[in-house]
């Protein structure tokens, strides 16, 4: 099945510094979307990329983006990740009945692996995402006092890529709007709806960068940091 890519990078965020939107930010040389975007161009299931970014970024995006060797489509995001993930929908072809991968660009140490295996699994189930085990213990908190233990073993960190069958994707996304409802990820729109989501494990490496932290791990991770 056909399997398209959008990866969310319009985020405002700038508290890692350098005015810069987070995406945007170098990790060992290269802005986090672009090493995003280059896992997406390498993974054998993907056959084109949509790239959601701020409106005044879409031209600098293009020329970051220009060694890639799948269609790549640049597009202004919104004002919440929902929003620009539906900016990203917009963007496929019209027509289009196959698999959607989104990713968060803030995830730059994506490998092809777990791509091609989200695909696969979206490919099969209709819905897949990546999710790790927890590994500390959760507590539930209330006004700085600890009210309770979860029981980890049955949670876990949903990751992205998230893939979805495009008619689901849109029918989950049409409830959430018309409902009101925040969504922190895609398959919390599908979960809201009924509808089975698979779990296939995610990966230590394809951790969200965040906070300067993250950012060092990453560095760290790709063995180029000096000093520190
Ligand atoms: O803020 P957070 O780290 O959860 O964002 C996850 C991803 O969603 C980031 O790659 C960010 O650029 C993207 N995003 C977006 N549009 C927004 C907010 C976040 O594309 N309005």
């Amino acid at each position: 099945m056909e399997t398209r890519a959008i990866i969310v990078a319009a985020g405002r965020g700038e508290r890692m510094g350098g005015g810069l939107p987070k995406a945007f930010l170098a990790v060992a040389g290269v802005p986090m979307l672009v090493r995003s975007a280059r896992a997406f161009d390498a993974a054998a299931s993907v056959s084109a990329i949509a790239v959601v970014v701020p409106a005044d970024r879409i031209d600098d995006t293009r020329e970051l983006l220009r060694g890639l060797t799948k269609p790549a489509t640049v597009v202004a995001g919104g004002e919440r990740r929902q929003d620009s993930v539906r900016c990203g929908l917009a963007a496929l072809p019209p027509g289009f009945d196959g698999i959607v991968l989104v990713h968060d660009a803030a995830r730059p140490l994506v490998d092809v692996t777990l791509i091609d295996a989200v695909a696969a699994a979206a490919g099969r189930a209709g819905a897949a995402i990546p999710v790790l085990p927890v590994t500390d213990t959760i507590k539930r908190i209330e006004d700085g006092i600890v009210r309770a233990t979860v029981d980890r073993a049955e949670l876990g960190a949903a990751q992205t890529p998230q893939g979805f069958s495009i008619g689901l994707l849109r029918e989950a996304y049409e409830a959430a709007e018309r409902d009101g409802v925040l969504l922190t990820d895609e398959a919390m729109a599908i979960e809201r709806i009924g509808r089975p989501v698979r779990a296939v494990p995610g990966s230590g490496r394809n951790r969200k960068i965040t906070t300067a932290d993250d950012l060092a791990w990453a560095e760290d991770v790709l063995g180029r940091r000096s000093g520190g």
